[in-house]
């Protein structure tokens, strides 16, 4: 299992093709339409899901074997994304039995759950009601509001942002408001810098780039339930 140092830049959700960059560590998300599988590379690991957009009637039983495959690879450290989407994808119905199945994988091998979720945050608050996950759930992407936020932060969740809107001066107000120990970064495979999204990030908290990848490390630290033994450095860090 490959794993990120308190001195790097973690992007926690991009797609496969992402270009790996010394001092970045990357999450890739691949998605079981795509066929891929995990390899073992320093600085990258991955989460396995089936996206909403990807889903039919047709293809379920192979994706959801797929996933039940790849959550037992040591370097897919979450399920996901899995979700909800209002706007693209199959039925609803479809869609929340397909994340059910994932979700009761991701409890069988004690890893958190990457979420993806458009237009039906009662949908996704439902299932969480419904299904008491032990791991947390982070909601990749984000760009809601400070309600919203605040309401699934309450939910042990935590937040991505999404890289277009965190950048964006408006952003600045809700990303103070929120507690820090519940924030991540993600370029989501559009080939924005993260250092960038950092140095927009850290200017909004008033801290230091140095100081905000600490506090990213110590966020990566908690979602996968990893123990640091001494500052930095984590049980089971290889290379
Ligand atoms: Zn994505």
């Amino acid at each position: 299992m490959n794993l990120p140092g308190p001195e790097d830049y973690i992007d926690i959700h991009t797609h496969d093709g992402a270009v790996t960059d010394p001092g970045i560590f990357t999450v890739i998300s691949l998605m079981a339409h795509e066929g891929k599988q995990p390899v073992n590379i320093k600085s990258v690991a991955y989460t396995f899901g089936i996206h909403p957009w990807f889903l039919t009637e047709s293809a379920h039983n192979s994706q959801i074997a797929a996933v039940i495959k790849a959550a037992a690879d040591p370097s897919v450290i979450a399920v996901g994304e899995a979700g909800f989407d209002r706007l693209k994808g199959p039925s609803p119905d479809l869609q929340r039995r397909t994340f059910e199945e994932q979700m009761s994988v991701a409890e069988e091998h004690n890893k958190p759950v990457v979420i993806h979720c458009v237009r039906a945050w009662d949908e996704l608050l439902k299932a969480h009601k419904r299904l008491k996950p032990s791991k947390p759930w982070m909601v990749h992407g984000f760009r809601g509001n400070k309600d919203l936020a605040a309401q699934l932060i309450s939910k042990n969740m935590f937040l991505s942002f999404w890289f277009d809107f965190i950048i964006r001066p408006e952003a600045t107000e809700l990303i103070k408001s929120l507690p820090a120990e519940r924030i991540f970064l993600e370029t989501d495979g559009s080939g924005v810098d993260i250092k960038d999204i950092y140095r927009k990030v850290s200017t909004d908290l008033e801290v230091t780039v140095d100081k905000l990848k600490e506090i990213i490390y110590k966020n990566f630290i908690e979602y996968f339930n990893l123990k640091i033994i001494n500052h930095g450095v984590t049980r089971g860090f290889t290379e």
